[in-house]
């Protein structure tokens, strides 16, 4: 799970939270700019890879 944050308002999009993929929404909920305004904050995955190798 990612978290997006929303380029034109500052809206945070966590996916966890949402229990929703960023894919599965077409606009920002607060200013309803198109979903590719949306920039990668955070992302769990590439996290966990990290915990693997240690
Ligand atoms: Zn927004």
């Amino acid at each position: 799970m990612a978290v997006y944050r929303c380029r034109v308002c500052g809206y945070i999009f966590d996916e966890e939270k949402e229990g929703k993929s960023i894919r599965d929404i077409d606009v920002c909920p607060r200013c309803k700019q198109p979903d590719d305004r949306f920039e990668l904050v955070e992302d769990d995955s590439s996290e966990m890879v990290e915990a693997q190798q240690n």
